[in-house]
């Protein structure tokens, strides 16, 4: 670890940028309390990530040659097995999202345990072992974090205890963090919110806000996590929107673009070491 306590990266870039999709398709409806599958229109969002969505986002990242972390709940990779599959043969790294994106925070014990382990075998029956989680909601809680040790999870990714990667402390046991937060949630800029329209600040905003948050990063160093789903970003002048940030970052220096796994090995050999 160098002395101002900042991950070295690799090639000597100074920010590395994780771009990150939660691929929830339709599972959080589903997930609710109660019987979603009346309300085909609301359900009709949702599912647009994993059409349109998801093809406009893999020919973006493709044209541009940039890896992406998806974090894809169980029941997604039983119903579009071959979207999931296509993610990872592109060479995006998979990690876990639950099953049905239940909340952590709001179902017992056992519910998380099948949540966790449901996700697991879905993910399984695609040939693909996840590294990483990211809690749905981002909500993260002990019991959740003791399964993620359970299952040998290298790290977490729900949490925003720092800019950096770093050990959270849940527990008594130390969970690898790689962190986030809600204003990198495209979520808080493109989410509508349905009747009566929507207070959120846009997408001028959201170009603004990412674009200043790399800025900011590459001076100080460090590493930005930018947190995406695939029916909000991956519509059409959405998409458009997201190339300025991207194109912004690509005409800096010493910006590299890496995935969650990655920065997991990175982080761990230089915190270990310090
Ligand atoms: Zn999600």
């Amino acid at each position: 670890m160098p002395p101002d306590g900042k991950l070295q990266w690799p090639d000597g870039a100074r920010v590395a940028i994780a771009l990150t999709f939660d691929v929830d398709g339709e599972a959080p409806l589903l997930g609710e309390s109660g019987d979603a599958t009346h309300r085909p229109a609301a359900i009709s969002e949702w599912r647009y990530g994993l059409g349109a969505g998801i093809r406009r986002i893999r020919r973006f990242l493709a044209d541009r040659g940039l890896p992406a972390t998806c974090y894809v709940p169980g029941w997604v990779a039983d119903h579009y097995p071959d979207q999931i599959r296509a993610l990872r043969d592109d060479g995006h790294e998979i990690g876990h999202h639950g099953y049905l994106h239940k909340n952590p925070e709001q179902v017992d014990a056992n519910a998380q345990r099948a949540e966790i382990e449901q996700g697991l075998e879905a993910l399984e029956r695609l040939d693909i072992r996840p590294r990483g989680y990211r809690a749905p909601y981002l909500g993260l809680t002990e019991v959740t974090a003791g399964l993620l040790h359970e299952h040998e999870f290298e790290y977490d990714s729900s949490c925003m205890g720092a800019d950096d990667p770093y050990y959270e402390q849940i527990d008594g046991r130390s969970l690898l963090e790689i962190p986030v937060h809600w204003s990198l949630d495209d979520g808080a800029y493109l989410a509508w919110l349905g009747e009566g329209g929507s207070n959120l600040p846009g997408i001028a905003a959201w170009v603004a806000t990412w674009r200043a948050e790399i800025d900011a990063a590459i001076g100080e160093g460090g590493l930005v996590t930018f947190m995406m789903h695939p029916h909000w970003t991956g519509r059409r002048h959405q998409m458009a929107a997201l190339s300025e940030v991207i194109k912004h970052a690509q005409e800096r220096p010493d910006v590299r673009f890496t995935t969650h796994g990655e920065v997991a090995h990175i982080a761990r050999a230089q915190l270990d070491d310090a």
